[in-house]
């Protein structure tokens, strides 16, 4: 019997580690990726026990471990340092936890991962896939390579390519409109003022939604630990965000003014206990 080969559309999280539980039963896969190169973009995400369990069950749970930061749970506080929200792992169960880790290290510790099947898997950069239809035997996909045409043959594709993917058959995508609410972020060192194994948010009435999440290293610097600072905000919000000096002025000082109150708790806590 001929090994199957299956072409899998986009080489984000979906993607690798698709191809890595494709290629360990033996199976060719042909990645299709639309941008000329994985680079390192986006910020930090944070995978929940379930997502870790995948990891375990990828083969690739220790590296993550080795890069990302165990996050044990989330504070978040009100202006006037109270917590609103006070949700640890352990509740849940005592080894629980989740793991703060950046969206290029994500990907670097899946490519690592896939690199021992290198036998079973191409790559196709710089191809954009825009179609695909299924015949009785095999699948057809066709798309842009540069500014050329292509089409090839596969058994079966894996449709990968993310949250607005439009290759996805109509009736398959239930929500059909993008969330309203996105976020605003930057990479920092560590926060070590604040317990850097909590993801931290902070709210002002409804006006600002601001969080700390460590996110761990990325491969490049193994020993700078890292945090994500991130603002949520509706989407119309996002490309105005801090662009006039005064609103700039003004939520500095609230959120300085926050994290002044939270730091002066978290010490009378320190002293209390
Ligand atoms: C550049 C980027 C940065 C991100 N940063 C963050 C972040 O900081 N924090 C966070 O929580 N989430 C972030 N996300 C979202 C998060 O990574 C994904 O929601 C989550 O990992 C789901 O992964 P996915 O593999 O389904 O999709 P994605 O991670 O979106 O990956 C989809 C891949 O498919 C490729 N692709 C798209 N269309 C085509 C096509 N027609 N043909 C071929 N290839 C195609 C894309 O280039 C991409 O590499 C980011 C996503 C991207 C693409």
């Amino acid at each position: 019997m001929k090994t199957p080969h299956f072409a899998i559309i986009g080489a984000g999280t979906a993607g690798l580690a698709t191809a890595i539980l494709l290629a360990r039963q033996n199976i060719r896969v042909t990645i299709f990726e639309k941008v000329s190169k994985l680079e390192p973009v986006g910020a930090g995400l944070l995978l929940q026990p379930s997502g870790l369990a995948v990891f375990e069950h990828l083969g690739i749970l220790d590296h993550a471990l080795k890069l990302g930061a165990y996050v044990t749970g989330l504070e978040g506080q009100l202006a006037d340092g109270r917590l609103l929200i006070n949700s640890h792992y352990k509740q849940a169960h005592q080894h629980y936890f989740g793991l703060g880790i950046h969206r290029s290290t994500l990907c670097h510790v899946l490519q690592t991962g896939l690199e021992q099947y290198s036998d079973l898997v191409s790559w196709r950069f710089n191809h954009s896939i825009e179609n695909i239809q299924e015949q009785l035997q095999e699948v057809r996909i066709s798309g842009l390579y540069g500014d050329l045409k292509f089409e090839t043959r596969f058994d079966a594709a894996i449709i990968a390519n993310g949250a607005r993917s439009t290759l996805r058959p109509k009736p398959w995508v239930k929500i059909d409109k993008a969330y309203p609410w996105g976020a605003v972020w930057n990479i920092v060192p560590e926060c070590l003022s604040l317990n850097p194994q909590i993801l931290h948010q902070f709210y002002d009435r409804s006006q600002i939604m601001m969080g700390i999440m460590p996110t761990g290293a990325i491969p490049d610097e193994p020993t700078q630990r890292l945090s994500s600072v991130f603002w949520s905000l509706p989407a119309n919000d996002l490309k105005t965000f801090l662009t006039h000096e005064n609103t700039k002025k003004g939520l500095v000082k609230r959120c300085r003014k926050t994290l002044e109150t939270s730091r002066g708790l978290v010490r009378k806590r320190s002293r209390a206990q």
